[in-house]
């Protein structure tokens, strides 16, 4: 067709614009709105703001003529400007609400969604077929694995186990206090980058934006090319070590094995197919062993792709789930990235991690951030919506999901089949963050007790009728019948403000 190709600021590599029908002409013009609004709308951290725009305008540059780039207040506003009443051609896009929008505009005709391994609809029929309700992430993995012909050997999966996690669940090292692994890519900047935060400040300045974190210099790829880098240099260098200490921590490097990939692939500049197949080829050219291989294809082809058809298939009513009736705001502390009084090590560690770079790896968001925000009884949309707003890959589909679901058991067990959370002890064991602590991981009253500590049997105790029940809880509730020092540990949590731990 020769109608214009809207692309959406998450849409940005080459899959967005090869032809398809529905969907781009050969050579449809090109049409991206940069709409203020959404930058409006919520206190989102520097650093992903600046990464966003860079990279739409970055992709904008690439397409030189071929583009309209329009800024505007809002998407309607910007498309009117743009194209009037023409005909517009865009794919899916990733959250409800901008899909909401272009239902409401008659010129524009929604394609298939890209980026995404699985169609929309064969995920409906898988998970209509398994019972709707009791979907469980591994049996979808193995459902994935084997239509995509990942890791299989027929109709075996290589290695003859599908899921090699017992490998992959390592404390680290002890006494290192780094893993010593080759660095990751990190980009450098350039003039559009510099225009970026020039504009950010001058937003700012004038009171029109507000932001929370530090931005820069950028640390996350905005273009394909810089994308591919960091992808090569992860397949090459870094998946080798990816498995053995995926859920471990180290204080003095946040990074460890991660891909540092989730940005790219959420913004559209890698493709998930290409990041699975080349892990694949390095394992079967015998540069990557299956555990960090499998773990990896694991976290794009399970996970990822999991959360991103969970988001659609649960429905809207999903997001207000709030099962445990959580609804204590986010103290100031929290929103404002400020960990200056945390004397929590673990929680101070990862909040300036936060602060300075808009990322930290999956243990540290589930194991500290979301687990302190479950133990202290936090509304759970507006745990949502800080990591949304505070996370260079943060975005409504993977928040819905990951946050509501996984990390704060709002939705009562229909993503996990129990809810994530610890006392220090499994902190302790995982990182090297509890040593220099003011806190004592053992001790959960009284001076010195750990708040994490504190925080999970306190959490067990106000819990106690649904989890006890809960094969994968039950256990840990009678373990409160043990505590003699319950009485005082009660007192203790009801008495604790809302500062910093
Ligand atoms: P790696 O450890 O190298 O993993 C490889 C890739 O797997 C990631 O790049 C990512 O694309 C994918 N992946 C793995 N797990 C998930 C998952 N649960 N959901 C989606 N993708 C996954 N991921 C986001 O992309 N955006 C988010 O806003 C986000 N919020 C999260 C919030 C909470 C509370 C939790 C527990 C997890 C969240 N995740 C989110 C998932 C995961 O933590 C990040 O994808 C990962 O830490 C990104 O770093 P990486 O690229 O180095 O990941």
């Amino acid at each position: 067709s020769t109608a214009t190709h809207w692309l959406f600021g998450d849409q940005l590599g080459p899959h967005f614009l090869t032809p398809g029908d529905p969907g781009p002409g050969p050579e449809a013009p090109v049409l991206m709105i940069e709409a203020r609004s959404v930058l409006r709308r919520r206190r989102f951290h520097r650093a992903k703001a600046h990464l966003v725009l860079s990279a739409m305008r970055h992709r904008a540059a690439e397409l030189g003529d071929r583009v309209t780039y329009v800024r505007a207040g809002t998407y309607r506003e910007g498309l009117a400007r743009a194209v009037g009443d023409a005909p517009v051609t865009v794919h899916h896009p990733t959250s409800r609400a901008a899909l909401a929008l272009l239902r409401t505009l008659p010129q524009v005709t929604v394609g298939p969604p890209r980026g995404f391994l699985v169609p929309p609809a064969d995920f409906a029929a898988w998970a209509d077929g398994h019972g709707g309700e009791r979907l469980r992430q591994e049996d979808f993995y193995h459902w994935t694995r084997r239509g995509h012909d990942l890791l299989m050997d027929g109709d075996r999966p290589a290695g003859g186990q599908w899921n090699l996690d017992h490998d992959n669940r390592r404390p680290p090292p002890r006494g290192a206090a780094t893993l010593g692994v080759p660095e990751p890519y990190r980009p450098r900047e350039d003039e559009i980058d510099e225009q970026v935060r020039h504009d950010l400040d001058r937003w700012e300045r004038d009171g029109e934006v507000s932001f929370v974190g530090r931005d820069g210099p950028r640390r996350f790829p905005a273009t394909r090319a810089e994308a591919l880098r960091a992808l090569k240099r992860f397949v090459t260098h870094r998946l080798a070590g990816f498995g053995p200490y995926e859920d471990a921590m180290l204080a003095a490097d946040p990074v460890m094995s991660h891909s540092l990939l989730s940005s790219s692939l959420n913004l559209g500049l890698l493709d998930p197919a290409e990041c699975v197949e080349r892990a694949e080829a390095a394992w079967r050219a015998g540069e990557a062993p299956l555990n960090s291989v499998e773990g990896f294809v694991r976290q794009i082809a399970g996970w990822r792709e999991y959360v991103w058809q969970l988001y659609w298939y649960f429905g809207e009513e999903y997001r207000g789930s709030n099962a445990l009736r959580h609804t204590a705001p986010l103290p100031e502390w929290w929103n404002e990235l400020d960990p200056e009084g945390v004397r929590a090590r673990c929680l101070a560690t990862v909040l300036a991690q936060v602060r300075d770079t808009g990322w930290t790896h999956h243990i540290p968001r589930l194991m500290i951030l979301g687990s302190h925000a479950l133990q202290r009884g936090w509304d759970p949309r507006a745990v949502t919506d800080w990591f949304h707003r505070c996370f260079v890959d943060g975005y409504d589909w993977v928040m819905l999901p990951n946050v509501v679901g996984m990390s704060q058991y709002a939705d009562g067990g229909r993503m996990t089949t129990k809810p994530y959370t610890s006392g220090g002890a499994y902190v302790n064991r995982m990182s090297d963050l509890c040593g220099a602590c003011a806190y004592d991981p053992g001790r959960r009253v009284g001076e010195g007790a750990c708040p994490y500590t504190a925080g999970y049997w306190a959490f067990m105790d106000r819990h106690r009728r649904r989890l006890e029940h809960n094969p994968r809880t039950g256990r840990a509730v009678r373990g409160l019948d043990r505590l003699t020092d319950l009485e005082e540990l009660r007192r203790q949590e009801r008495a604790r403000g809302d500062g910093p731990p």
